[in-house]
């Protein structure tokens, strides 16, 4: 019987991370969860509740109503994967836009906040045939990861994916706003003081500003089939 391992996807924003988790998902039959999701439902909601905006961030009042926060994933078979639910309420669309963009690295940074989704995550990866993809699973989700990837690209082609993304979606957006917002998310996500986003020494690093998408599942279900038959 082929092992069920564990693959810990890490990298910058727009660097492909969510379409080859999807691809391994599928290919593996494993677990996709994109923990981005995580952290933008948990913006969604203290934006809804007036706790966070642009310029300002009630970071204590979020921390007392956490407990209010319920986040689960459902499986939508004609997508081919799992929508973001925040309490009972599918929120995918909402999540993905600009604005919730922009203050998803503020929210991102607070411990409780990530205390509260690192141990749901590690709950969902306890049998492994899981790919996670997000900041942290390399480093602090599921250290003992049989498989780290991180991802990187230059901040001009992941801002042009974005804004192609975005404007396909039908969202009136301009390129000079995106890329500051990839820039702006980089800086905070990588220097934060709770798990930033780091290139673990045991991470294979996957640049593809000038890769494609199928170069790249190749080398790595590679690498995956090298793990499950070994
Ligand atoms: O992956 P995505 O771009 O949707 O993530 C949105 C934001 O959520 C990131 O920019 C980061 O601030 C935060 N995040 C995080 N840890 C993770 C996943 C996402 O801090 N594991």
């Amino acid at each position: 019987m082929k092992k069920k391992i564990t693959i810990a996807i890490d990298g910058f924003s727009s660097t492909g991370k969510s379409t080859i988790a999807k691809l391994l998902a599928q290919k593996y039959n494993y677990i996709y969860v994109d923990t981005g999701a995580m952290y933008r439902a948990v913006s969604l909601f203290a934006k809804n509740n007036q706790l966070v905006g642009v310029n300002f961030f009630k970071k204590e009042e979020l921390i007392s109503r956490l407990s209010e926060i319920t986040l689960s994933f459902k499986f939508n078979k004609k997508l081919g994967f799992a929508e973001m639910f925040l309490n009972n309420e599918n929120v995918e669309d909402e999540i993905r836009t600009l604005e919730i963009s922009q203050l998803v690295s503020k929210v991102a940074t607070v411990s409780e906040v990530r205390k509260k989704l690192v141990a749901e995550q590690q709950l969902m990866g306890v049998n492994g045939g899981i790919v996670m993809d997000g900041r942290d699973i390399g480093s602090v989700v599921f250290p003992n990861a049989d498989l780290k990837l991180f991802m990187t690209a230059s901040a001009d082609k992941r801002a042009t994916r974005r804004y192609i993304e975005l404007n396909d979606r039908g969202d009136k957006v301009n390129f000079e706003e995106i890329l500051f917002n990839v820039q702006e998310r980089d800086r905070i996500d990588s220097t934060r003081e709770d798990s930033p986003l780091i290139l673990t020494n045991d991470a294979v690093e996957f640049d593809n500003s000038n890769m494609g998408i199928d170069e790249q599942f190749d080398r790595i279900c590679a690498l995956v089939d090298n793990l499950i038959i070994s």
